[in-house]
């Protein structure tokens, strides 16, 4: 069959989440204290997270279900469509059929409330009055500041300060949603004072932004921290992405021989991906199963897989990733939901058991890619989305040239109609190259033990 869109109803929403920490043939590493670099128990993690969503965290059941009430919300916009690329795969002239799952029907604008909703929940049911966090391009805080509105929790968003001054609308819409957002570096935290002291100038970056949000949390007991990557609960939350695109692939009636997605943390990565990986581990099924992250932050492709903290001031558990260093900096990128130094502990595993690969691309390539996509499909894609975009039109690309058919499937993980500005860029010719040249890469890297 060769539909062009491929919907299930609001009845096949799923009901419980994925857990590949039951399925993952070699365990995860624990993560540590950062003072004492012994594996941090789960009362640790008490202070800034609600127990439901520790025991989220660290468990090891295969399916958990998904609350009524998470569900009901979940129905706003789910499920997503799957698209066939029909116009798209004819402007490549490939024989490779061209599907995509789109998250960007979200009124967020991406995949982050598929996990911004079930924390804001599970944070409500716990008594707890306000969430903090960090955001960088503004996704994320669009979404959590969303959520916490559904929920009636305060939330306080600390946002790249860079980001800030870039993306007053992203800024509009989270106050919209009643949050209270600051600049990061920011005076309300002594994180935040620490840099000001050293660089009153500092453009912000994720890992100070998480400092930040981190202690507001560790010092308010009505208060916890939410983050909208990285973390094994996350990836568990956007499994739903994966499991309604699996039965949509069925429907179609093709079953998917690469898979893709962009990664800055890794959680639409992993919420598309994990249950293609399932089928790889306990059917011996041959899916290439592919990352697409920037070369200015490539933290997969050239980062090194060791224990790291999660941000710069050292307050989160070290966590096994493949990082670049928790005090680097990337280059100021228009994906600015790619500009972590790390990536999820769960991915990085399976990167290191081959279960999955990665690949980098430069900055105009991406934009290349977006816009052949959006002249094609008509819908204008995420800048972080359209690395994935580019890994699919070069598996397409590839498939013309080997003279066979294969089936692409990909995440569009968000619209990119807030990321004009960037856009107005390329299309003036302006945008920079990104890539970073390996000595300041290797520099970073020696400063990892
Ligand atoms: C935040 C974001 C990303 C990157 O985050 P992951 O955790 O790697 O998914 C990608 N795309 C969009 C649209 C985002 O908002």
């Amino acid at each position: 069959m060769n539909e062009t869109k491929i919907l299930l109803t609001e009845k096949e929403i799923p009901t419980h989440w994925y857990n590949i920490q039951a399925d993952m043939p070699n365990p995860l590493k624990p993560p540590l204290n950062p003072v004492t670099k012994k594996p941090a128990a789960p009362d640790e993690l008490g202070a800034i997270f609600p127990q439901e969503i520790i025991k989220q965290e660290m468990s090891t059941e295969r399916f958990i279900e998904i609350p009524e009430e998470v569900r009901k919300l979940y129905a706003l916009w789910r499920p997503s469509p799957v698209y066939r690329a029909h116009r798209l795969e004819k402007a490549l002239d490939t024989p490779a059929k061209i599907y995509f799952k789109y998250e960007g029907v979200s009124p967020a604008g991406s995949h982050k409330l598929n996990t911004a909703i079930p924390q804001a929940y599970y944070n409500k049911k716990q008594g707890i009055k306000r969430l903090t966090t960090e955001t960088g391009a503004g996704q994320w805080g669009t979404a959590l500041s969303m959520a916490c509105k559904f929920f009636g929790l305060e939330c306080t968003v600390y946002m790249v300060k860079i980001s800030y001054n870039q993306k007053p609308y992203r800024r509009s819409m989270m106050q919209l949603f009643g949050a209270e957002v600051f600049a990061s570096p920011s005076d309300k935290t002594h994180a935040g004072r620490e840099v000001l002291k050293k660089d009153p100038d500092s453009n912000g970056s994720l890992g100070i932004a998480i400092s930040e949000a981190v202690e507001d949390a560790a010092k308010n007991s009505d208060t916890n921290y939410a983050l909208g990557s990285v973390l094994n609960h996350v990836v568990l939350h956007q499994t739903v992405i994966g499991l309604e695109a699996k039965k949509q692939m069925e429907k179609a009636g093709y079953y998917p021989d690469v898979v893709i997605a962009c990664s800055g943390g890794g959680s639409n990565f992993s919420g598309l991906a994990m249950p293609f990986v399932q089928d790889k581990i306990k059917e011996g099924k041959k899916t290439r199963i592919v990352a697409a992250e920037p070369a200015a932050c490539p933290s997969l492709t050239k980062g090194k897989f060791t224990y790291d903290y999660g941000d710069t001031a050292h307050l989160t558990p070290m966590m096994m990733m493949y990082t670049l260093g928790s005090d680097f900096m990337p280059p100021g990128i228009h994906a600015g939901g790619l500009r972590y130094h790390g990536s999820s502990p769960i991915q990085s595993q399976l990167l290191h058991d081959g279960l999955i690969e990665a690949v980098a691309y430069e900055q105009p390539d991406v934009f290349e890619a977006a816009v052949l996509f959006a002249q094609n499909e008509g819908i204008v894609p995420a800048p972080e989305s359209s690395h994935a975009i580019k890994a699919a039109i070069d598996e397409a690309i590839k498939a013309r040239e080997a003279g066979e058919s294969r089936t692409i499937l990909f995440c569009l993980s968000g619209h990119g109609y807030f990321d004009m500005t960037a856009y107005d860029i390329y299309l003036s010719g302006k945008l920079q190259n990104s890539s970073l040249p390996d000595d300041i890469i290797n520099k970073a890297l020696e400063k990892l033990s």
